[in-house]
């Protein structure tokens, strides 16, 4: 059958809009291909969970299935306190959107068929390409920044294999080889290139996209991010913070800040001098949203225009001078690893202020991304080489 528009844009951009919809279905696996020449992201790597789950049936389920949440919302009815009645508000008011959503991803049947082919696809093929996780075990970049010897740490960018110079019309062909040895806390450290280049330290090899940069540091030194003048400002600046919560599990991946850390990010001195587009992503607390609505907005100095929900798919038992934000958008993914988010960057393009190209930057990001610039104390997690395949 003739494949529609939709689903082969879909292949090439890892974005499917749905027709006559405000939601859109993101596989960040092919989101992220876009950022890389040699290498691809490796699905099982980036779907963990839903590698390890049973295949899917036919139709797909929305994460509210999970038992866990379940019970507790099956606790004895009692009458609501004034935030409790808030956050049911703001539920009532997302569920259309959200059950409107999730109908369209049941009617796009193509779509679903793709998505859970993946596993039996990768298998089969390998993941089309070789496999490059070494054995060793992750290094911890949050403790070893901690370190009293992290200023002694350098990381190795190897251009060996990539900057090849034809100089002759094939007759003769010289290879350009270097290496560069670069201290990996509290550093930008560069790609210039347009090709992604690998990256040693210790015994761990790491992938970094072509045309981006990275800074690993506490958020103490993030002051060495903001610019000497606006001009070089970010236009784009995506923030997801290490929230609280009460989650035995999150304790564990990584350290959490208190709110009031947050106020004082400076989102205003990292800003272009003609204006940013903000993407914070929250979790679903209603007494977080009333620090972020009441007193975060108000100290970062900016101001909401839309809401956009994440609607997981699949989890691991199934599948001005702005022009205005569209309001009550709907992103549908599958989860990656646990509070990996999915890259929203290349939903955005039509909003952001000022002139091309984009100046973007994530702030507390655990990846990178071609023409951006990565902040946080372990930017380098997900550039391991065990996330990618070889081309
Ligand atoms: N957006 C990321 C993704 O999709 O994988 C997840 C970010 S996670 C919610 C928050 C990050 O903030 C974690 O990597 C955590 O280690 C980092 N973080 C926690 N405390 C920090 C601090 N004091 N300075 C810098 N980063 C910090």
């Amino acid at each position: 059958p003739k494949m529609g528009d939709g689903l082969s844009t879909f292949l090439n951009s890892g974005i499917y809009q749905f027709e006559n919809s405000n939601a859109v279905f993101i596989d960040p696996v092919r989101v992220m291909n876009r950022s890389y020449t040699h290498f691809r992201v490796s699905p099982s790597a980036y779907y963990p969970r839903f590698f390890e789950s049973k295949p899917l049936a036919q139709e797909s389920r929305v994460s509210s299935s999970n038992s866990r949440k379940r019970k507790r919302k099956e606790k004895k009815p009692h009458s609501l306190n004034d935030r409790e009645k808030a956050a049911e508000q703001r539920h009532q008011e997302a569920r259309p959107f959200l059950l409107k959503a999730h109908k369209c991803l049941l009617r796009a049947t193509a779509l679903l068929e793709l998505m859970s082919n993946m596993r039996s696809d990768s298998e089969s093929l390998q993941e089309g390409g070789d496999l490059v996780s070494p054995s060793v075990p992750q290094q911890s970049f949050v403790e070893l920044g901690q370190d009293w010897h992290a200023p002694f740490h350098e990381i190795i960018l190897d251009f060996r294999q990539y900057d090849k110079l034809n100089v002759d019309k094939g007759s003769m062909i010289m290879q350009y080889s270097e290496q560069k040895l670069h201290p990996l806390f509290n550093n930008l450290v560069l790609n210039e290139t347009g090709d992604d280049v690998e990256a040693e330290f210790l015994s761990s090899r790491f992938v970094i996209p072509g045309k981006s940069c990275f800074y690993m540091s506490d958020l103490e030194q993030i002051h060495s991010l903001i610019p000497a003048e606006s001009c070089c400002g970010f236009n784009l600046i995506v923030v997801d913070p290490p929230w609280e919560n009460g989650s035995a599990s999150q304790k564990s991946r990584y350290p959490t800040l208190p709110n009031r850390y947050f106020l004082s990010l400076p989102i205003k001195q990292l800003t272009h001098a003609d204006g940013a587009l903000v993407a914070l992503w929250v979790t679903n607390r209603e007494k977080l949203r009333g620090f972020v609505e009441k007193e975060l907005f108000l100290a970062w100095g900016v101001m909401h225009v839309a809401t956009f929900y994440w609607l997981k798919a699949m989890d691991s038992e199934c599948l001005s001078k702005f022009k205005p934000v569209q309001h009550n958008q709907i992103i549908i993914s599958i989860p990656g690893a646990y509070s990996r988010k999915p890259p929203i960057g290349g939903l955005l393009p039509e909003y952001f202020p000022g002139f091309k190209p984009t100046r973007c930057i994530e702030l507390f990001a655990r990846e990178m991304t071609s023409g951006w610039t990565s902040w946080g104390n372990e930017p380098l997690h997900f550039q391991d080489f065990k996330y990618f395949t070889r081309n």
